[in-house]
Parts: C-alpha cells; structure tokens; sequence
C-alpha cells in the first residue's frame, strides 16, 4: 500500500533509483546537467525491457506494422517543413527579481516560484515565445558550419521516409511505421526526476490510413483502446490511468484531434502517451518543401491521395517512471517494486543457501548459467536468504531461486528440485532444476 505522503513517495522512488542503481543525475560528478539523466545497470536493463515489449507488441505481433530507425540529425528543410522551425515554442515570462524563466502556461511553477521570493510582489515579463529545438553545429571548418537541429521529436524521421517505406515493401495501407529513439528539447523548466528532461526517448506509431472522417475515427478510438490495454496489461492500475482529450485551442500545431493517456502520479494526473490525428499534415508539408510527389497509390482502386496518419506518442523515460511508482509498495517488513515481470530488471535471481559451502556454490553457479543463457538473472551468496530476499524485492525481482542441501541430496524435498520463491507472495514452491528455465519461461508468456 502506498502509506508515504506524494512528496515522499518521489523523493523515496528518486533515492531508491539512484541507491540500486537505476538513475542516476546526468553528469553527477560535475555537478549534472538540468534536464538529463542517466540510467544505472538496473534502470539500463529495465528501458530495453520496456522498449522489447513494445517493440513486439507494435512489430513482431502485427502484420499491419514495420519498423524504422531513422537519423537524429537531418536535414535543417525538414524541421522548417514539419513547422517546428516556427510553431514549436513555449510561451515564456521572466521574473524580475532573479531573471530565472518560466513556461507561462505552468501556473502551479509560477505560484511556486513567487513563493520563494518571501511576500515579495513578484513581477514578470510579458510572455516570449521560445523555440526548444536544440541547434547543433556539423562541419569541420569555423565560419563554415552548417547549423542543424537535434530531433525535437522523432516523427519527422518516419514521415520522410514515408514513400521509401512504400516502395521497399509490400505493406498496404491501413498500415504503421514504428520507431524507437532519442530527441531533444530545450525544455525551459525540466521537473518532475525523469518527467520532463531535455534528452529522452521516444516510442511511437505513425499509422497512415485512407483520408476519410470515418477511417479517422475507427482507428483514433482503437489506438486509445489498443494502448489503454498495453499498459494494464503490464502491470499499471487501471485507476491510475484516464484520457484527456485536447480542447482545440491545446492541440499541437499539427493535430487535428489529440488525447493523452494519463497517469495519476504523485504531482498529479501527467501525460503518459499521446494519441494524436495529424492528418495529412506531416506528409502534406514535406511533398511541398521536397518538391517530391508522396502520394500513395492505391493498387486495387487506381486512386492516389495523401494518406492520414493517426500518431501513437509514448515516452520510454516517463514509463519507466510510471511502472517505477505504481510498483513501489512499502509495508513494515520490506520495500518492493511489484514490477511486471517482463519489465524488472532481473527475471529471477539465485543463491546459494549459504555462502561458505562449496558444493552448494557449484551446483547454485551452475543453475545461474544455465538461466543466464535465456534470461537476466541475478547472483547473490551475501549474508542470508532473508537479506538477498529483501534486496531483490527492492529491484522488483519476481522469482527467488534457492539451491539448499535438498536439491544436493535429498530429503524433505526430492533431489535436483530448488525452491522458488514469488516476490508477491512470498510464498515457495518447488521446482525440479532440470525444468527451471521452461517454469520461468511460461512465467514469462
Ligand atoms: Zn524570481
């Protein structure tokens, strides 16, 4: 049960991260850098968990999706075509006490921030738009270098490949291009731990359809279903979980209709994904500035037109945050992360009963690597078993293992069988060694 106040929960979830060794501040012996983070051993194995589960369920189960790794710098005429050179700015005031910056749409930072300034009468500048792409500079001689914009987000790399994607497959509308990777935002004010930083990663589907209002709908409303069912189906509570529909005056400069998938975090309800119609927009805007005919020929009825993509927008940081809180349980025994286990960083762990016994040893190293072959699993022979089950419980790891003298010779238990322990229940069962990985593999389905 969550007893601890929001705040504390965070700053409980932000020390336990760093402490085990799943985020750490970004560049942490200078002093970091606003808005970045990196991801520890643990934090590491838990994002590609997250990313392979999507990946699969976006690409390997479908046949209506392929896959793209597209380059973070691109051409400087895409980011214009795709609007970002004008539209994507944050509006943003300036206090005139300690001239530090605020998004002027974030009201609750802005009460936060005058409340520093002591009963003070806090004045701010009138609202600037700010751009938050981040220029980079690619060339080897100075005076001559071309300026370039890290990805703001990573659509643009799927819609200019668009026609490639036609051309080299035999994929048919309805269909979906996927993709996984980083972008950059010059975010004014990065909060929340890894909520909003100025580096993340992105996972989302750009799903082109027929321009039609009744197409739209169908598959607007079965990818908020769709994506709904992906996250309760990892573990998230549902009650946790809501949509908010954009009012139009809130949508992005290209969405013609746009929700959020919602978390209820401990700052409140915050967006976990995104659903948004971006019509033909995208493609649209790059045939014009390209000069390149994008249009999608209909095979069967010979029609051509610009198809609509109806856009799924997850970010790999924030639900990494997400499954962190809504796991994280405290009771007066333990800490545990009752993570799904197909996102826990380690799907089992063994242990030796005690550390000092040689075939003990042998016998639990050889059961570890025979499981490492197929699964990330842990090593622990520190102290006792009820020590290594506490901080395997802290990590979120489900399945305890336990080589003791009955899997060595048998006598209350058959020979060659290990217990098992269930980190959610705590409760054991056993299990014969030669049939540990196939156990562990059905646990895993
Ligand atoms: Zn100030």
């Amino acid at each position: 049960m969550r007893t601890a106040s929001p705040t504390d929960l965070m700053e409980r979830i932000v020390s336990l991260t760093k402490r085990r060794g799943f985020v750490y501040p970004g560049s942490d012996i200078y002093g970091g850098l606003a808005g970045t983070w990196d991801y520890g051993p643990l934090g590491a194995l838990m994002k590609k968990n997250i990313k392979d589960e999507w990946w699969k369920d976006m690409v390997q189960l479908r046949d209506d999706m392929v896959g793209l790794d597209a380059a973070v710098m691109m051409n400087p005429k895409a980011w214009e075509a795709s609007g970002h050179v004008d539209s994507f700015a944050d509006p943003l005031i300036e206090c005139k006490i300690c001239h530090q910056r605020f998004r002027a749409d974030k009201s609750d930072e802005i009460a936060a921030h005058e409340a520093t300034h002591k009963g003070k009468k806090v004045a701010w500048t009138e609202p600037r738009q700010f751009n938050l792409l981040v220029e980079a500079y690619l060339g080897v001689i100075e005076g001559e270098k071309q300026k370039i914009f890290l990805r703001g987000e990573i659509t643009n790399g799927v819609s200019v490949n668009f026609k490639n994607v036609v051309d080299s497959t035999r994929i048919k509308i309805p269909f979906g291009i996927a993709q996984i990777g980083k972008a950059f935002r010059n975010e004014i004010t990065p909060s929340n731990f890894t909520f909003r930083s100025r580096e993340f990663e992105q996972m989302e589907t750009q799903f082109y359809i027929k321009p039609e209002k009744a197409e739209a709908k169908k598959w607007y409303e079965y990818w908020k279903q769709n994506r709904m069912e992906w996250y309760t189906s990892l573990g998230i509570k549902k009650i946790n979980l809501r949509f908010y529909d954009h009012a139009p005056l809130e949508r992005a400069h290209y969405a013609q209709d746009a929700c959020d998938l919602e978390y209820h975090s401990p700052f409140g309800w915050a967006e976990f994904m995104g659903i948004h119609h971006r019509g033909d927009w995208d493609l649209r805007r790059h045939q014009e500035f390209s000069g390149r005919d994008l249009t999608y020929k209909d095979e069967t009825t010979g029609e051509s037109f610009l198809p609509w993509d109806i856009e799924t927008s997850a970010g790999v940081d924030r639900s990494l945050l997400f499954f962190l809180i809504d796991a994280y349980q405290e009771d007066e025994n333990r800490t545990v992360l009752k993570l799904h286990p197909k996102l826990a960083p380690y799907q089992a762990a063994v242990f030796p009963l005690l550390g000092n016994k040689p075939l003990l040893i042998e016998k639990a190293r050889e059961i570890y690597h025979e499981l490492k072959k197929d699964f990330m699993v842990a090593w622990d022979d520190r102290g006792n078993v009820g020590k290594r089950y506490y901080s395997q419980d802290e990590i979120g790891t489900p399945y305890c293992i336990t080589v003791d003298f009955d899997t060595l010779e048998g006598a209350k238990r058959p020979k060659d069988t290990a217990t098992v322990r269930d980190r959610d229940t705590m409760k054991q069962e056993n299990v014969a060694v030669a049939e540990l990985a196939d156990w562990l593999k059905t646990k895993l389905r």
